[in-house]
């Protein structure tokens, strides 16, 4: 997208004076659309549960020794420029750095914003030839970074590359624009969608306020166009950590059409120790909503594995709690630490 097309679409603010001397692992750029935006009921990260999603804030530069930019330990699974092969039958492309609204808590902070932009024809090659040789791989991931910040016309064409090397492959488009910018699932957009198979949304939703007339229109048109839609949503302390904000979001994605599917423990990303809830209260959280709401609307509460040892649900993972981490087992049977923070008040 030319640059001065994506500045009549969105209210993009210059990187902020509040990340000036910042660690290099902290920095996010700070972005966000007038409609996501136009949510908040007010400019107060403390106090708003969507302006803390993307508002920095000065507990941003408090960055503990374990946290990382790249806490889920992506880069030690990167085979080729831009893609991940962790899990033996998927793989995620990371297709773009850009995101229309940059979430505070993000993971992927190595990658986020950090102006590597679209992947590029040699990349792809690259990309294609690895999968070409790698058939195990059954699922792509498109990340980023965000995949619907590309063009109708660029996703299109990934979207014939990579079903060139495998008609069969399971696409999944993960994606916060219906959340942070609903009018970008254009008819159009659906329509080359519906042109392709297997193609899954899996979106991020955090807070029932993000539950809107144009969110719901933005997923009946990928339902419409036959593209299943799941969110994945983050435990995030202050926004979400209570049973009944949790409740009517999970509710509300049901209603619309929208299978919660994750929701996931804060990952240990550089700067984001005052998002994190304690694994504890997670676990409380479920119990309660496993009594209020059916298997349609519960997701599953996991956790990624620190450094790359991949994802658990926290329930039947945590073998033990000791006085400064919670131990989980790793699908492989590996014991693996996440830590018990002194979390910044
Ligand atoms: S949309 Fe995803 S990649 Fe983009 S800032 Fe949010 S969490 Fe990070």
């Amino acid at each position: 997208m030319p640059a001065g097309e994506e500045s009549s679409i969105f209210s993009r603010v210059h990187e902020s004076d509040l990340l000036g001397g910042v660690d290099t692992a902290t920095r996010l750029p700070f972005g966000v659309t007038r409609y996501y935006a136009g949510l908040a009921a007010s400019d107060d990260p403390d106090s708003d549960p969507i302006a803390a999603q993307f508002i920095p804030r000065p507990a941003e530069q408090v960055v503990l020794p374990y946290e990382s930019a790249d806490p889920i330990g992506d880069t030690r699974w990167l085979v080729v420029e831009r893609l991940i092969h962790h899990y033996p039958d998927r793989a995620l492309l990371l297709v773009s750095d850009r995101c229309a609204t940059y979430c505070r808590h993000c993971f992927r902070r190595h990658f986020t914003g950090n102006g590597g932009g679209r992947v590029s024809d040699a990349q792809m090659d690259a990309v294609c030839a690895y999968l070409s040789r790698t058939p195990a791989v059954r699922e792509i991931l498109l990340s980023g970074g965000d995949p619907l910040m590309l063009s109708d016309r660029d996703l299109d064409a990934i979207l014939h590359r990579l079903h060139a090397v495998d008609q069969d492959y399971l696409i999944r488009l993960c994606t916060r624009l219906p959340v942070v910018l609903p009018a970008r699932v254009t008819d159009s957009l659906a329509r080359m969608l519906e042109g392709h198979r297997s193609v899954w949304a899996v979106i991020h939703a955090n807070h029932p306020r993000e539950i809107t007339d144009d969110f719901r229109l933005a997923a009946r048109r990928l339902l419409q166009a036959g593209v299943p839609v799941a969110n994945q949503a983050v435990l995030l302390r202050g926004i979400n950590d209570d049973a009944d904000t949790l409740e009517a979001l999970f509710r509300s994605l049901a209603r619309a059409g929208v299978r919660p599917y994750y929701l996931f423990q804060g990952d240990l990303a550089a700067g984001t120790a005052h998002f994190r809830v304690p694994l504890e209260k997670g676990i409380a959280l479920m119990r309660t909503l496993r009594s209020r709401l059916s298997g349609l609307a519960l997701p599953t509460y996991a956790v990624d594995l620190p450094g790359g040892a991949g994802k658990v649900p926290v329930e039947s993972s945590l073998i033990r709690t000791e006085a400064d981490a919670y131990v989980l087992r790793a699908a492989d049977g590996s014991e693996h630490r996440y830590p018990r923070e002194g979390l910044p008040s």
